[in-house]
C-alpha cells in the first residue's frame, strides 16, 4: 500500500497548486487523477485555440506572491487574454518540475472510496491500489452537467457531455454539413460552444436557450478601478444592493463597481442567512453571473458578429419538447416558438450539487456521513479554514456553498496558499 502524508484528490488548477503549495512547504503530496488531467483539471483542457481564458493573464497567476508570474512566463501583454490551453500547459509544466523533482508525487488513476483508518485515511482507487494518507484533500472540482431530457427528442441527437472529444468530433460533422444546432444554455459553455462552431466554419443557423437569455458580457480594458467597499457599506436586502451597484458604477463603470465588490463577496455571502442565499440564487444569479463572470473582448467580438448577422439566436424560455428535426421551446414572455435543429447539446454549466453529483467516491463519502453538502446543497460543508472534517479539507468550487465566489483562479489560488500553510503546520 503506498503511503502519504497527504492525498490531494484532483489534480486540476486547485489539486495541482496545493500540491505545488505543499512542495515549497517541504511536505510532498500525492496528487490522485487520470493523466490527462493533472495540471489541467476539467477548465483547461481544452485543445481548442479559440477558447480564451475569461480573466485578464494579469491576473491569472498561480503564486499570490508573484502576480504576473502567468503573463511573463507566456510573454503576454497587460490585459491579453490567453487561450486557455496555453493556461493548461502553464500549470502542467510546473507539476511535471515538481514531479521530475520529486518533491511532488502523481498516481494515475480515480480515487472511488475512502474511509477513516488509525493513522489517517485508506483510500482505495479505481485500479485496484489502496493508498493511506494523513489528510486528505478534496479537490475534484466542477461535476459534469445534469444530463438534460427533452421529450420526444432523439437521445443519439443530444450531447450531455459539452467537452468530450466526441462532442468536438461531432460537431465537426455538423458544422461540415452547416447544420442548425441547438445549445440548452446561454452562459460561458455556449461561449465556447459558438466560438468553435466559428472556428470550424459552421454557417448554419444556432439556437441557444436559457431562462432568462441572458448572454455573459465583455471585459473593456483598461477598466478604471473603484476602491472595494466595507462590509457595513453594502445594503441588506438584494433589490437595495442592485441599485447600489448601479449608482456606484454610474457613468457607464458598471465593471468597476461589480470588480470592486471581489474582496467583499466572500464575506458578505458567508453573513447572509439561507433565506437571502436561496432568494438570491433563484432571482438575482443569472444576473450576477453575466455580469462578474466576463468574457474575453476577442470572444464578444465573435458572439456579437453572429448575433447581428443573425446566425446566433438566444431565445429566454424553456424546452417543452421535440421531434426528430425540431424543438418547441415556451417562450419566458408567453408564446410558443418551434426551432429547427438537428444537434442539441447540453451547456447548462457543471452541477454544483453534491447531493447530485454523478462522482463515486464524492456519494460515497456523502452516505457514509464522511463529508456533508453546503450551505444551499453547493459543494462540502467546510469551516472557515475550508476544513470539511477531521484530517479532510476541501477547496475551490467543491466550496462555492461557503464562499459563493470561489471558483475563479485569483480566489482559489488565495485559499490554497492558506489551507497548506494549515496542512503543512499539522503534518
Ligand atoms: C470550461 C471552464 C472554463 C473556465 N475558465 C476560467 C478562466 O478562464 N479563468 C478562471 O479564473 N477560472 C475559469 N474557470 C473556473 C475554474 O473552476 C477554475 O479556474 C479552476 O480551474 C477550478 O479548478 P479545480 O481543480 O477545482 O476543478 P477542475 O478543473 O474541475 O478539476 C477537478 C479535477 O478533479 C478530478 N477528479 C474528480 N473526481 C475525482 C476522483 N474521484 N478521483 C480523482 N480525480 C478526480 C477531475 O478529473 C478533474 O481533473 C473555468 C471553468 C470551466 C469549467
Amino acid at each position: 500500500m503506498i503511503s502519504s502524508p497527504v492525498a490531494i484528490i484532483g489534480a486540476g488548477f486547485s489539486g495541482t497548486l496545493l500540491a505545488l503549495q505543499l512542495a515549497r512547504r517541504g511536505v510532498k503530496p500525492l496528487l490522485i487523477d487520470r493523466a490527462e488531467a493533472w495540471g489541467r483539471g476539467i477548465a483547461y483542457s481544452t485543445g481548442d485555440p479559440a477558447h480564451l481564458l475569461n480573466v485578464p493573464a494579469m491576473k491569472m497567476s498561480a503564486w499570490p506572491d508573484a502576480p504576473k508570474d502567468f503573463a511573463e512566463t507566456a510573454n503576454l501583454p497587460e490585459g491579453a487574454f490567453a487561450e486557455r490551453r496555453a493556461y493548461g500547459d502553464y500549470l502542467r509544466v510546473q507539476l511535471e518540475q515538481a514531479v521530475a523533482d520529486g518533491t511532488v508525487a502523481v498516481a494515475d488513476a480515480y480515487a472511488v472510496s475512502a474511509a477513516r483508518s488509525d493513522n489517517g485515511w485508506r483510500i482505495a482507487l479505481n485500479d485496484g491500489r489502496g493508498m493511506q494518507a494523513e489528510q486528505i484533500v478534496l479537490a475534484t472540482g466542477n461535476g459534469s452537467p445534469h444530463a438534460v431530457e427533452i421529450p420526444g427528442w432523439p437521445e443519439d441527437d443530444m450531447v450531455q457531455d459539452p467537452w468530450s472529444a466526441e462532442t468536438q468530433a461531432r460537431l465537426a460533422c455538423a458544422a461540415k454539413e452547416n447544420w442548425p444546432i441547438l445549445l440548452i444554455g446561454a452562459g460561458l459553455t455556449m461561449v465556447d460552444l459558438v466560438l468553435t462552431l466559428d472556428r470550424m466554419g459552421h454557417g448554419g443557423p444556432v439556437t441557444a436557450v436559457s431562462r432568462r437569455g441572458l448572454v455573459p458580457c465583455a471585459h473593456q480594458t483598461p477598466s478604471i478601478p473603484l476602491p472595494a467597499p466595507e462590509l457595513e457599506e453594502i445594503p441588506e436586502r438584494l433589490s437595495h444592493i442592485v441599485r447600489w451597484l448601479r449608482a456606484r458604477g454610474a457613468h457607464g463603470n458598471w465593471r468597476a463597481a461589480i470588480d470592486s465588490l471581489r474582496p467583499a463577496t466572500q464575506a458578505l455571502w458567508a453573513s447572509w442567512p439561507t433565506e437571502r442565499k436561496a432568494r438570491f440564487l433563484r432571482h438575482a444569479r443569472p444576473w450576477w453571473d453575466v455580469h462578474r463572470h466576463r468574457i474575453a473582448p476577442q470572444a464578444a467580438a465573435i458572439i456579437d458578429r453572429w448575433s447581428s448577422e443573425g446566425r446566433l439566436k438566444v431565445i429566454a424560455g424553456r424546452i417543452r419538447e421535440g421531434a426528430s428535426g425540431k424543438v418547441t421551446i415556451g417562450l419566458r414572455n408567453g408564446g410558443l416558438a418551434t426551432i429547427a435543429t438537428m444537434l442539441a447539446i447540453n451547456c447548462t454549466g457543471p452541477n454544483e450539487r453534491i447531493t447530485e453529483s454523478g462522482n463515486r467516491l464524492l456519494r460515497q463519502m456523502l452516505d457514509d456521513g464522511l463529508i456533508a453538502p453546503g450551505p444551499l446543497d453547493l459543494g462540502v460543508r467546510a469551516d472557515d479554514d475550508s476544513r470539511a472534517g477531521e484530517n479532510l479539507w476541501a477547496l475551490g468550487p467543491m466550496t462555492k456553498g461557503e464562499w459563493w465566489e470561489i471558483t475563479a483562479v485569483p480566489d482559489i489560488r488565495v485559499q490554497v496558499e492558506k489551507v497548506a500553510a494549515a496542512i503543512a503546520a499539522c503534518i
